[in-house]
């Protein structure tokens, strides 16, 4: 049987697992998921974070020193950056049009006065930019800061390119750890239908249905708008820019959906989503090493969907009017704070902080949703890492064409 086939029975069986398990007593649940779901998932989370950090920093030097002319990396960056800055603006308005016409805060009943959330403080803009050297690449690698790790392997990359002739020895050591490195991405695929089953029994078992009750809309609102986004933009602009069939594209891509699914993370989903897209897709290895991690560190179109249906909602629920400058605002800031979640669980409802304070929307509205965030989470992150599979595939689409013709 196919992997592909493992991994989507296994996501079946693991959702109907998660909801027969809502109906067993919590404590009983409690025990399985500690000895057993959260183990099994956190091997396999485990096997593919130990391969993000060495397959971002060897291909990206590889992506960067095989390029040619420096000048293609800037041309690339340009397209990439602005087809994830338009795609996030797009999934945002669909999100806002779908949030004004569903209005999910004003069905149900909503314990506004419970609500109590801390909220995080969010690194400041300009902090970001500057950090994104960094003084110590070594520390940037152990504690797996992407945008560091990238501007690192970027520089390197570029001194083999220029260095071609005297670093033949270098070179062949970053393939052959590139090559070593997609062998064990194959390898711990493997293990992704026990751990992705493991992972959504988990996740779906732990948030009980009866979480889900008056936040049905909210949810559905959320999901819809990232059917929408994934299902039609990305097509659209699959075929349309890239020339390409979007079927093909989601075929190949659907094991790498998945592990972003049961991981919701979209850097343990990077070593799966770049093999496919290297390997089945056809982009060229420099476009995908450098278009795919950088966008699942900036490029988050499906957070950006939960986070503007959230600010709607909760600005309904708490029966405050948004006016045309307060959209203007969602759109922009929602933009930012899906830039700056970081591909881990969860930090998109940490970064929903700043837009609502931006708007002047209550913080503390967050606690009406955190209790089903985790599963809106996994769905996010399948769109966030989809949208910068479908830009490396487009931006190559092209690139072929382009020398062919
Ligand atoms: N979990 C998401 C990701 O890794 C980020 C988020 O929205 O929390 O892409």
């Amino acid at each position: 049987m196919s992997l592909t086939k493992k991994i989507l029975i296994a996501l079946v069986l693991g959702v109907i697992a998660g909801i027969i398990l809502t109906f067993i007593p919590e404590s009983a649940f409690s025990l399985l998921d500690m000895y057993l779901l959260t183990p099994v998932g956190q091997v396999f989370i485990n096997l593919i974070m130990m391969l993000v950090v060495p397959i971002v920093f060897v291909s990206i030097v590889l992506g960067t020193a095989g390029l040619g002319e420096p000048a293609k990396l800037g041309r690339i960056g340009i397209q990439a950056i602005s087809f994830f800055l338009i795609t996030t603006a797009i999934a945002i308005c669909i999100s806002l049009a779908l949030a004004f016409m569903i209005k999910p805060g004003t069905e149900g009943v909503f314990d506004v006065d419970a609500a109590d959330y801390e909220a995080a403080e969010a690194p400041p803009v300009v902090e970001t930019i500057v950090n994104i050297i960094p003084t110590n690449p070594v520390s940037a690698m152990s504690s797996g800061d992407m945008l560091q790790i990238i501007a690192f392997a970027i520089f390197i990359g570029i001194a083999l390119a220029f260095l071609q002739d005297k670093t033949q020895g270098i070179q062949r050591l970053f393939t052959q750890a590139n090559d070593i490195l997609m062998f064990l991405v194959n390898l711990v695929m493997k293990a992704a239908p026990y751990g992705a089953f493991a992972l959504i029994t988990s996740a779906i078992g732990g948030a009980g249905l009866d979480a889900i009750g008056s936040m049905g809309a909210y949810m559905g609102t959320v999901i819809l708008g990232l059917f929408v986004h994934a299902a039609v933009v990305y097509s659209l602009a699959i075929w349309l820019l890239g020339k390409a069939n979007p079927w093909t594209f989601y075929k190949v891509f659907f094991p790498a959906m998945s592990v972003a699914f049961s991981t919701s993370s979209s850097n343990a989903a990077l070593p799966i989503s770049m093999k496919s897209a290297q390997e089945n897709l056809g982009v060229s290895k420099s476009i995908s090493s450098f278009v795919q991690p950088l966008g699942a560190t900036i490029n988050m179109d499906g957070t950006a969907i939960m986070q503007a249906t959230a600010a709607v909602f909760i600005a309904q629920v708490y029966a405050i009017d948004l006016g045309f400058s307060e959209i203007i605002m969602i759109i922009l800031t929602a933009t930012l704070a899906s830039i700056g979640t970081a591909g881990v669980p969860g930090v998109g409802l940490i970064m929903l902080a700043m837009v609502l304070s931006q708007i002047g929307l209550p913080v503390e509205g967050i606690a009406l949703i955190i209790g089903i965030d985790r599963l809106l989470d996994m769905l996010r992150t399948a769109v966030n890492i989809t949208g910068d599979a479908a830009c490396a595939y487009i931006i190559s689409e092209n690139e072929k064409r382009k020398k062919t013709g």
